[in-house]
């Protein structure tokens, strides 16, 4: 069986060091924000030419966080895509602000940036972009759009640890950039936790005090926050598994290569397209297809295991019936959730596995 991501070959690999690595934290008992945490956030922001990261809970309370920081509040209007984890709408709820989806550009799955000035109005505030799949936004052109209405930007990098755009690192376009340590992300904890990075003193040091129960010191509480920070065990398994980072992004890179290489890019089967400018780093492999569940059911006799995402876009959830959009209003996503096919990729994945795949889709789709 051929897993669409195998996250138990990784951890063989790094084992030792990780449960060396455990023993330093629990015999240390920096549970808790602490000096891993703080080792973390250097290096993260080192790794992405940042100058700051916070780290937090999770992918979710680091984009609310970002929000929240920048003044995003109840009544603001937030422009995003509809073709995302629901988590990027959701942190625009819990602050209060209404999610505004605008259609994707059917090439690069990622909002349609033509389309944004469409939908701004007097309320909007800031515009969330997503560099889904790890396939960077153009983001000097949303940039410029973000400029000319004064609108702040969150980058959602939960997919795109190490991506750049004209050489420049995701997540330090905007005003901050939010990442995700979930289990399978291409940074992975082994539990829940984020990151924000930013250029800015100010916003970090409302992070900071917004993520930890609105203190600026022991029992001295200026504002009301949350219990959002990082635990020191993950913050230390980030810590080795960041040594890695570099080379595993390499081999999604070169999978994503051999993928592109061995399937037919043609009418049947459209492959990934990206920016000329961009360097994505395949948090997933997608690939288009018509009769998408015949061909799922046929790989999977042949055991592959594929996934979808997302077969439900998020103006359809019913979380977010209350905002009023329906099915034909965003037509470019709405046909990627019905035609989209994930296939294996993670960084551990064989070549001979790669062309198994392949091939086994080329006979099916012949
Ligand atoms: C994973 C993910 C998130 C949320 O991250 P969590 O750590 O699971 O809260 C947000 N946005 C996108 C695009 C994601 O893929």
């Amino acid at each position: 069986m051929i897993q669409f991501i195998d996250i138990d070959r990784q951890y063989q690999i790094i084992k030792k060091e990780i449960l060396q690595k455990i023993e330093e934290v629990l015999d240390s008992k920096e549970f808790i924000s602490g000096k891993y945490v703080t080792q973390f956030e250097t290096q993260f922001a080192t790794l992405h030419q940042s100058k700051y990261a916070i780290g937090c809970s999770n992918g979710t309370s680091a984009i609310a966080l970002a929000l929240e920081a920048n003044g995003i509040k109840a009544e603001d209007e937030v422009i995003t895509t509809p073709h995302t984890f629901i988590a990027t709408a959701e942190a625009i709820c819990h602050v209060r602000a209404k999610p505004v989806f605008v259609d994707i550009d059917p090439n690069t799955y990622n909002i349609d940036i033509n389309k944004i000035e469409n939908a701004i109005t007097k309320k909007t505030k800031a515009i969330i972009p997503v560099h889904l799949y790890g396939n960077p936004v153009d983001m000097p052109a949303l940039m410029r759009i973000g400029n000319k209405y004064n609108l702040f930007v969150i980058e959602d990098c939960a997919q795109a640890h190490l991506a750049t755009f004209n050489d420049q690192s995701i997540g330090t376009f905007g005003n901050a950039g939010a990442f995700s340590f979930y289990p399978g992300k291409n940074l992975g904890a082994y539990g829940d936790a984020g990151a924000v990075i930013t250029n800015s003193a100010k916003i970090t040091e409302k992070i900071r005090k917004l993520s930890d129960h609105g203190r600026s010191k022991k029992y001295l509480h200026e504002i009301i926050g949350y219990n959002y920070r990082m635990d020191g065990l993950q913050a230390a398994i980030l810590l080795i598994k960041m040594k890695y980072l570099k080379e595993w992004t390499i081999k999604r890179q070169e999978i994503a290569k051999t993928y592109c290489e061995l399937l037919k890019n043609n009418v049947i089967i459209k492959l990934p397209q990206k920016h000329l400018k961009a360097n994505p780093v395949y948090h997933l492999f997608v690939i288009q297809v018509n009769e998408r569940d015949k061909i799922i059911q046929d790989l999977k006799k042949k055991g592959i295991n594929t996934s979808i995402h997302y077969p439900i876009p998020l103006h359809l959830q019913p979380a977010f019936q209350h905002l009023g959009y329906k099915k034909g209003d965003f037509p470019n996503c709405e046909y990627s959730a019905d035609h989209v096919i994930s296939l294996p990729m993670f960084p551990e994945l064989k070549k001979e596995e790669i062309e198994f795949i392949c091939k086994t889709i080329n006979i099916i789709v012949k």
